[in-house]
């Protein structure tokens, strides 16, 4: 059994995930503390929320998340990408300033404009 928290909701339950019996979850208040769990142990995933260098704007750095969850064991890797980044303004929220970031799929995208 593995103990955790899950991170899906504020309500943060204390759940416990069986590997050895399909990974089934106990603690959870509802479903998705059980996809969680199970997905925690399997094939962790984060989306990256952070910022990158920015020319020309009002701040130095622009607020970007990922598009989609990228593996939870790239994020240092990612985040050295993005330190390497700076873009030019004027960006708008929703922009992708850089596409498929180290080929996982993900954008990056703008979170405000700037
Ligand atoms: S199990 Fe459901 S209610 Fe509990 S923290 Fe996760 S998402 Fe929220």
């Amino acid at each position: 059994m593995k103990d955790m928290v899950c991170i899906v909701c504020p309500v943060g339950c204390r759940i416990s995930v069986d590997e050895e019996n399909d990974y089934s979850v106990i603690g959870n208040k509802c479903p998705k503390g059980a996809t969680y769990g199970k997905k925690e142990l399997t094939f962790p995933t984060r989306t990256i929320t952070s910022t990158v260098k920015i020319k020309n704007a009002i701040h130095n750095r622009l607020p970007i998340k990922t598009s989609t969850e990228i593996p939870k064991n790239m994020i240092f890797d990612i985040m050295r990408e993005l330190n390497k980044l700076e873009v030019s303004s004027p960006i708008k929220v929703g922009d992708v300033v850089l596409k498929n970031i180290l080929n996982t799929g993900a954008d990056i995208i703008a979170t405000r404009d700037m």
